[in-house]
């Protein structure tokens, strides 16, 4: 951590000590660097060492502040192998669990790693139907129980963590929840592993933040998930940047997903050729009969506009 200050450098080093303790403190340039604290709970004497009125400037590595996130390499190899390209495809909601078994059982043949598995929506609406939700738990176990794949399955509730044990492999918090604290705290209790996708206009800051949080209270499986900076006002936008910045930061996969972001089927496959090169991985929403979902329905592509894509990414 380098703090830019003027007046008395000596005056400033007690104050510091007295926040921080038994620091090492030296001088540079205009600045002091202060090391040997405990990061991560470097986050607690922030405020008061901005307070310092002698203090200008407190510039401070991400991994000082995340350390947990810089700590290994998360790369896993089940229930996804994600140290080659995967695709996570299906519905954007599951309206009808035989075409969902049919329109899963061809994915699965076509190349998806995982099958999308939504009964639990969040809607911007309160007159938006929120999918099967809880009475849907059951009727998805048996088909898990047929298809045998890794099925991923996004959850608002904290408390329904447990009773979604045996039917989603990987829990998806959505950028609507990617700093609902209390979710993420009991994701990572789970240690479930998570797929995070990130919220609209979110900083690598505030993902590695999200991130620290899942790993600090248990989760050692995470997917990061590039969605784009734009909820739902039609506008496509992927945000190609930080995905480059995570992976140079930090060895968790990260992945795209191409419908969210294009959020029109006409561009899916030109996200796709965007992200192909620096994503580990794809989103995809994909169903026989697009026309039938209720939610994202133009974005939602066909399973033979899928077998071109997942084609043009896997090989
Ligand atoms: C989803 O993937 O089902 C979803 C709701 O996306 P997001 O959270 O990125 O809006
Ligand atoms: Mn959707």
């Amino acid at each position: 951590m380098k703090i830019y200050f003027n007046g008395n450098i000596d005056l400033l080093k007690e104050e510091i000590k007295k926040i921080l303790g038994n620091v090492k403190i030296s001088y540079d340039n205009g600045f002091i660097s202060v090391d040997r604290f405990k990061h991560g709970e470097i986050y607690n004497k922030l405020p008061q060492i901005e307070n310092i009125s002698s203090v200008k400037k407190i510039i401070i590595e991400n991994r000082e502040l995340c350390p947990l996130a810089y700590k290994k390499n998360y790369y896993f190899k089940s229930p996804l192998n994600t140290y080659r390209k995967f695709i996570i495809a299906g519905p954007c909601v599951i309206t009808d669990f035989e075409e969902f078994k049919k329109d899963a059982v061809i994915l699965s043949e076509t190349g998806a790693d995982a099958i999308r598995a939504p009964i639990f929506k969040p809607r911007s609406s309160p007159y938006g139907w929120e999918g099967f939700g809880e009475s849907g738990i059951k009727r998805l176990r048996e088909i898990k129980k047929i298809i045998k794949k890794t099925f991923v399955g996004e959850v608002l509730d904290p408390r329904l963590i447990d009773k979604v044990e045996s039917i989603f492999d990987i829990i998806q918090i959505g950028a609507r929840n990617m700093k609902n604290y209390v979710l993420l705290k009991e994701a990572g209790i789970s240690k479930k592993p998570v797929l995070l996708k990130r919220q609209p206009g979110s900083s690598l800051r505030e993902v590695l933040y999200s991130v620290e949080y899942l790993l600090k209270y248990g989760t050692d499986k995470i997917i990061i998930c590039e969605r784009g900076d734009n909820l739902s006002d039609g506008i496509p936008s992927i945000n190609t940047e930080i995905i480059k910045k995570i992976k140079k930061e930090i060895k968790i996969p990260v992945i795209s997903d191409i419908s969210h972001s294009a959020k029109n089927r006409k561009f899916v496959e030109i996200f796709a050729r965007k992200t192909k090169n620096i994503s580990d991985g794809f989103m995809v929403e994909v169903s026989s009969r697009p026309e039938l979902s209720p939610i994202d329905t133009k974005q939602i592509i066909s399973i033979d506009d899928f077998k071109n894509i997942i084609r043009f990414i896997k090989w």
